[in-house]
């Protein structure tokens, strides 16, 4: 008997149209002999309520956290009332709904009180959206036949203290899903579990940070040693680029765990970066499908690239990015530097998405999303600061106003001259490249261009990526 994991996301979930979707798909699987095990997002928009709500309450601000509450009781009961018939097991969910939101009032009240929302009582607050989405589903499935239960992933996934951005604990956690969710499992009950939240050892609801139920149904793939993760969503695929930026994007039938991964990081936002992160070792595959199309058979993610008759897969860009230069003549052969800047960086929250240094050692060059530039440049020049004083570093350079181009795919590896094709094309569309980057896995090169020139540098390396280069040209 197969076990799949099926994670469905935010608009999966969002509305009582894409629930009975999803309770079609379950219920599919169910008859075709798979075990499913079910991992939920909250419904579209109720992390962001929620995340507000808490917020509103630290500054006071009755009146806000009480109207989300409402809202969240008129969507989740719409739901239960369209897909549910009147009866016992509805109200025994509508109970239910009830009782969650009287607890997330309770936690916003304290909040109201301190007057302060500190990073564990939110994530205690934002953890609702994912908590009540579960009753309601499994409700549903349910009422569709199927003897499916809600657990709260704290239960078995178990993370550090991190809270807004935790980390699982793979032992504690392998311990719980082989001790409580297994013989779940194998009793036949279709769990339906939050995506998203996780538990400190003692107990503390935890988050793994936004976006991040893509991750939970990893792990608990993983961790049930599943067959399959089928991640659904409100696209068909994995796509040769962003169709808002090209609209001949088309849904790539295969790609590897490592261009998927370099993908999601360079801001095509069909997986969370960490997806990949725990089935990788296991080597289980990857599904991403749409709830919307539920025949589609979306794009498969496994182990090695399969033959790719591209060498250029996809286009990615992220757009609200800044560049920051550190420059000076004192750098030669001073070790240390870039490491200090880096560490600097990452303590004012700036995460760098890409770095270029040339062998000068004159300067070298990263990029940040744009809203901690500021932070990064004054924390990197308080850690400077005598080498600034005594001129061996000029300063830290922020250019905005840029954006990041990154062209994935694993058969450029090895393959010469994929590099010229991408900088031709540049150049035959007069597009400046300001820094440029290459992972060592081969598997993706991202420059750095001009804003303006973003959509143009994107559509002419679109051309390349559907042209079908083979990879022995
Ligand atoms: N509900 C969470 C969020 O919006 C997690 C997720 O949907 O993946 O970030
Ligand atoms: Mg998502």
């Amino acid at each position: 008997m197969r076990t799949v994991t099926m994670k469905f996301g935010g608009t999966s979930v969002g509305s009582p149209e894409a629930i009975a979707n999803v309770a079609d798909i379950v219920t599919d699987a169910r008859a075709s002999g798979d075990r499913v095990l079910v991992v939920v997002s909250a419904m579209s928009g109720v992390t962001d309520a929620l995340l507000n709500s808490v917020r509103e309450a630290a500054s006071g601000n009755r009146w806000a956290y009480l109207s989300c509450s409402q809202k969240l009781r008129d969507r989740h009961e719409e739901v239960a009332n369209f897909l549910m018939a009147a009866g016992k097991p509805r109200e025994a969910v509508l109970a239910e709904i009830e009782q969650l939101l009287k607890q997330h009032v309770d936690l916003c009240e304290a909040v109201r009180i301190l007057g302060e929302a500190t990073p564990r009582i939110t994530d205690a607050v934002v953890s609702f959206g994912e908590r009540l989405s579960s009753r309601v589903i499994a409700g549903i499935l349910r009422e569709r036949g199927l003897n499916a239960s809600a657990y709260d992933a704290g239960q078995f996934l178990v993370t550090d203290e991190n809270y807004g951005s935790a980390n699982p604990q793979w032992h504690d956690t392998q311990a719980r899903v082989n001790g409580f969710l297994r013989p779940i499992l194998e009793r036949d009950v279709t769990p339906v579990i939050t995506g998203y939240i996780g538990a400190t050892r003692d107990g503390n609801p935890t988050t793994l940070g936004r976006g991040g139920s893509d991750f939970s149904g990893a792990i608990f793939a993983a961790a049930t040693e599943s067959d399959e993760l089928i991640i659904w969503t409100d696209v068909d695929g994995v796509m040769t680029t962003d169709p808002r930026i090209d609209a001949r994007a088309k849904v790539l039938p295969y790609v590897s765990y490592t261009e998927v991964g370099e993908l999601a990081f360079y801001g095509a936002k069909v997986l969370h970066p960490k997806t990949v992160q725990p089935i990788l070792q296991k080597g289980i595959p990857v599904r991403v499908r749409n709830t919307f199309n539920r025949h589609y058979p979306g794009t498969l993610v496994g182990p090695a690239s399969e033959p790719s008759t591209t060498i250029i897969k996809a286009v990615t860009s992220v757009r609200n990015v800044c560049l920051l230069t550190v420059s000076g003549k004192g750098m030669i052969g001073v070790p240390g530097i870039a490491g200090r800047t880096f560490l600097a960086a990452a303590n004012a929250g700036a995460n760098i998405l890409m770095i270029s240094q040339a062998s000068s050692e004159q300067n070298f060059c990263f990029v940040v999303i744009d809203d901690r530039a500021d932070h990064a440049k004054t924390a990197i020049e308080t850690e400077l600061a005598s080498e600034i004083a005594r001129q061996d570093v000029d300063g830290v350079e922020v250019l905005d106003n840029v954006a990041i181009v990154t062209v994935v795919g694993a058969g450029m590896r090895g393959t010469p001259g994929v590099s010229g094709r991408v900088f031709t094309t540049m150049g035959n569309q007069a597009i400046n490249v300001i820094a440029i980057a290459q992972g060592a896995s081969e598997c993706s090169i991202s420059f750095v261009v001009d804003k303006q020139h973003l959509e143009s540098a994107v559509v002419n390396l679109h051309d390349l990526a559907l042209e079908s280069v083979p990879v022995t040209a």
